[in-house]
């Protein structure tokens, strides 16, 4: 079994290593299937857990996430797991709930433009993971971190998470340049999210190794042991068989880039 050791990040804190897999399901269904994918993960290598608490579905009538129940279930497995926890918040009525247990709030691809939240969101101390808007430029991508850093909360973690194009074969086009491109003209670390990034399971170990080879910071994805019956997100979610499949190789390139990485190999 390979892990990737955690190392600290000037920007980020004890809490987050330099090079994250995020890993954890879309949504949190309940305390079974969330304490099991958190200790499935972290034997894989996650270096944080991931899960919806607060949803935003595009239909209204769809599962929309635990809320309350969630965050309780979110504290006892992250107490049993052991993993930093990233969680989306959706409204800033929720900065106090979700500060009991999350170690970095996530704002999603639709909230990217609620300068509100994330005003709010600057006045808090923990990491934020902004994603990028479904179509926004990488310029009003950066505009949008900065209503983040002059609230006064420097700590933002940028994610690409694909955009939409012309192309419908995936969910979203997920643009690689932009890892360079927002490194170089911010200096925050950039994540990238296969996951939404495609929407198919089989794309996403492949855009998992592209991202890295790209020299993104991070990357996340979404995980289920039984995709078919998740309920967010199943098509894209990866199976514990395919996150374990997909760590080595992401290793090797770490390795071969020397995105230094400190690394540890054990059988
Ligand atoms: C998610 O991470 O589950 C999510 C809803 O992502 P996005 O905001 O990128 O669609
Ligand atoms: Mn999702």
């Amino acid at each position: 079994m390979l892990f990737i050791t955690p190392l600290k990040n000037t920007l980020l804190g004890e809490t987050f290593p330099q090079f994250s897999l995020i890993a954890g399901p879309c949504s949190i269904e309940s305390y079974e299937n969330f304490r099991q994918i958190a200790q499935e993960v972290k034997l894989r290598g996650a270096t944080a857990l991931r899960g919806g608490i607060f949803k935003m579905r595009t239909h209204a009538e769809t599962f929309q996430g635990l809320g309350a129940e969630g965050i309780a279930i979110a504290k006892k497995v992250k107490e049993e797991v052991g993993l930093p926890f990233v969680s989306e918040i959706t409204d800033p009525r929720q900065v106090d709930l979700l500060s009991e247990v999350v170690d970095v709030f996530q704002v999603g691809s639709r909230n990217m433009h609620n300068y509100e939240l994330l005003k709010e969101l600057g006045k808090t101390q923990k990491p934020i993971l902004l994603k990028r808007g479904l179509a926004a430029y990488l310029d009003e991508f950066l505009a949008a971190a900065e209503y983040i850093s002059n609230a006064g909360n420097p700590r933002v973690i940028l994610c690409e998470r694909g955009i939409r194009t012309f192309e419908r074969s995936t969910r979203n086009t997920l643009d690689l340049s932009a890892v360079p491109y927002l490194q170089k003209r911010s200096g925050l670390p950039v994540i990238v999210d296969p996951s939404h990034g495609t929407g198919l399971r089989e794309l996403v170990s492949p855009m998992c190794w592209a991202a890295t080879a790209a020299g993104a910071d991070g990357i996340m994805v979404e995980v289920h042991p039984k995709p078919a019956q998740a309920l967010s997100d199943g098509p894209q979610a990866l199976t514990f068989e395919d996150l374990q499949n997909m760590v080595p190789k992401l290793h090797r390139i770490l390795h071969a880039i020397k995105n230094n990485l400190s690394t540890k190999e054990t059988e």
